[in-house]
């Protein structure tokens, strides 16, 4: 027999490790602009770096401390860098990264109420203080990890809506689901997913300024239900991946009523910019959405991951997912959300602690000016492009992302960038529009300030001289 007494580490010698973290954390906050943005290892160096098999005797904690130091760490890429400026700039805060080690300590799973009542009930409140700051009606919330699984949750609602036999029956083989030439790829794989079929969705034509075409998306439609199709599913955004352009939601959403279809609006990066005054006419009509994807995760200071799926049909959503065994079944089960009704999964993080931190810790207003920094960020940086005849401003600058272009060859664009994330100043990455390789600054992080910003452009003009 095995006495499990002391197996894990003692106490003290926890507190001491504990301390010893949360001092690297701090001064790694503090510290974060001496770190090269992007990682300079060589790929496969840090897998020859480590052993081949996990060790079979206890290793102390100091070594596997330094390891992290002497290891890992340069093979990080620093997302909670301020001059990560590639794909979307997320950060931690603080007060969630406080959060996350709680959740760790906890460690509690929120399958059902009864698994852990305060990871119900904190979701609950939480998600519906965010909604209240984003000015949307009542309705039903949920956290999922990611954006491209909530999608995928509102495509299987959307299904289930229109043909509740097919959870029976399997996937009928004539639904249609419909998002622009500029939706995020997640909707392409939620279709995959759900076995609708890539053949059957359909990518609607843009405007100049990268929008869908609602007309064109009627027309699709028309076109479709002419040829024996079932349109299930209208996807809008609202701040494209690539030039974080809005669609044109409420004529999108007549549309979608008009044709019996779920309408789902993906807001995953622009979502948070609605607790903005100013901002929030970007986000017309999407009250009148099914459902709603927003990460607090990437522009609400939230660590990774945090996804936030709002429905006003929860109850069609549950229809879709919800399978309850026995050993699952509780006494307050008439009177209580189980959050594992809603969805694929069965077990789920405590991630609603640090969304209640965070909004907590900083109140609206902090937040709304954090958005309307970057905001601001993104203006001053997209008037120096303008300014240099040897760039261009490649598309409209509505939130915090700057698409810009070198006035060259794509490959002098793809050089320039490599120089820059190779100067280890900031990290930048690529996009193609109309044809061409223009490069994204995304100004997301709470710690990127102006002189941040001067320090990229500085590093840009290098790589372009
Ligand atoms: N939707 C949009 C508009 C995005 O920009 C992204 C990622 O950047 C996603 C969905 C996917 O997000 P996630 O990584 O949370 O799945």
């Amino acid at each position: 027999m095995q006495n499990l007494n002391g197996f894990d580490l003692p106490p003290d010698e926890f507190r001491e490790l504990g301390h010893h973290v949360v001092d690297w954390i701090a001064d790694y906050l503090r510290d974060i602009r001496h770190y090269p943005v992007v990682s300079r290892i060589e790929p496969g160096s840090l897998i020859d770096l480590l052993p081949h098999s996990a060790p079979d005797s206890p290793e102390p904690m100091n070594a596997i401390l330094a390891d992290f130091e002497r290891q890992i760490i340069p093979a990080i890429t620093h997302w909670n860098h301020p001059r990560f400026h590639a794909y979307f700039s997320v950060s931690a805060s603080a007060p969630g990264i406080l959060a996350e080690m709680l959740t760790a300590a906890l460690n509690v799973n929120g399958m059902l109420w009864k698994s852990c009542p305060a990871a119900t009930e904190l979701e609950q409140v939480t998600l519906d203080w965010l909604r209240q700051w984003l000015g949307l009606p009542p309705q039903f919330g949920i956290i999922y990890d990611t954006a491209s699984i909530s999608t995928m949750h509102a495509v299987a609602a959307a299904r289930e809506q229109a043909d509740p036999a097919s959870r029976l029956e399997g996937a009928a083989k004539n639904h249609t689901v419909y998002f622009s030439e500029q939706a995020h790829s997640s909707v392409e794989k939620s279709a995959i997913s759900i076995g609708i079929g890539q053949q059957n969705t359909r990518k609607i034509g843009l405007d100049d300024q990268f929008r869908m075409r609602p007309e064109l998306l009627e027309a699709a439609i028309a076109q479709d239900v002419a040829a024996g199709k079932k349109p299930v599913c209208i996807v809008a955004a609202i701040g494209t991946t690539a030039t974080t352009s809005v669609d044109p939601v409420p004529v999108i959403a007549d549309i979608a009523r008009r044709y019996n279809c779920w309408l789902h609006v993906d807001a995953a990066y622009a979502g948070p910019a609605a607790i903005v005054a100013e901002l929030r006419h970007h986000f017309e009509g999407w009250e009148r959405a099914d459902s709603i994807v927003l990460n607090p995760h990437k522009w609400l200071a939230t660590p990774i991951d945090c996804s936030v799926f709002y429905t006003r049909k929860p109850d069609i959503l549950k229809r879709a997912f919800s399978l309850v065994p026995d050993y699952l079944k509780t006494q307050e089960d008439s009177k209580v959300v189980n959050y594992m009704d809603y969805g694929v999964q069965l077990g789920r993080r405590f991630r609603s602690l640090k969304l209640w931190f965070v909004m907590r810790a900083f109140g609206r207003e902090k937040l709304a000016a954090m958005i309307r920094e970057h905001v601001r960020l993104a203006q001053l940086f997209a008037g120096w492009v303008a300014g240099d005849r040897r760039f261009e401003v490649s598309s409209p600058v509505p939130f915090s992302l700057v698409n810009f272009r070198l006035k060259s060859t794509d490959s002098a664009n793809v050089e320039l960038m490599n120089r820059v994330n190779e100067s280890g100043v900031a990290f930048l990455s690529p996009v193609v529009l109309n044809g061409k390789t223009c490069l994204r600054v995304a100004i997301g992080d709470i710690k990127t300030t102006e002189a941040d910003l001067e320090a990229t452009w500085q590093a840009i003009q290098a790589a372009a001289a």
